[in-house]
């Protein structure tokens, strides 16, 4: 069987049962519990260089003063925003530490449409394997979304339709 009929079968079927194979949305958390973020208005990939935390010198202000950050990063607590010219103290005691919060290198921005756990099936939105909604079934999202559950895509598309 191809790649492609494989991944519509099973597309088709965890939309209608939540199961297919050694798929199980048994214990996955709900899109509010992973910090889901909607997308953007201009639908922009989410990266450090659109978080309002992020500043042109290099530098986030949720972590520490003197890691360098740059515009390609991001983190699990991006939020979207004007990037600032200058350092300024917001009051943060505890800056995040890269082992924690996530930070990592991804050139291209992260959404849900370059992530390993997304199936779109030509729907304004797609499912994510890793996410349930309330009737523990997988979660409907959109394509320009995110979670800090996203993980770097590894396959050309995950086109199935
Ligand atoms: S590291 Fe996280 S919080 Fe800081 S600018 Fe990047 S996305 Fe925003
Ligand atoms: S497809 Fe990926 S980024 Fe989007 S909600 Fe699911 S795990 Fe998160």
């Amino acid at each position: 069987m191809s790649m492609y009929s494989t991944q519509k079968l099973k597309r088709e079927i965890f939309s209608l049962f939540g199961e297919a194979g050694d798929y199980s949305t048994v214990g996955l958390p709900q899109a509010h519990e992973c910090m889901y973020s909607a997308p953007r208005k201009d639908e922009e990939r989410k990266k450090c260089r659109n978080c309002m935390f992020w500043v042109r010198t290099e530098n986030c202000l949720l972590h520490p003063r003197d890691l360098k950050v740059s515009g390609s990063h991001i983190c699990h607590h991006w939020i979207g925003g004007q990037l600032r010219q200058v350092w300024e103290d917001i009051g943060i005691d505890t800056p995040l530490m890269p082992e924690t919060s996530g930070l990592e290198l991804v050139k291209e921005g992260i959404s849900c449409d370059n992530c390993s756990h997304y199936f779109w099936d030509g729907d304004e939105t797609g499912l994510c394997e890793s996410l349930v909604d309330t009737d523990n079934r997988p979660a409907k999202v959109h394509p320009k979304a995110s979670c800090a559950r996203w993980e770097q895509d590894k396959k050309e598309k995950n086109f199935i339709a």
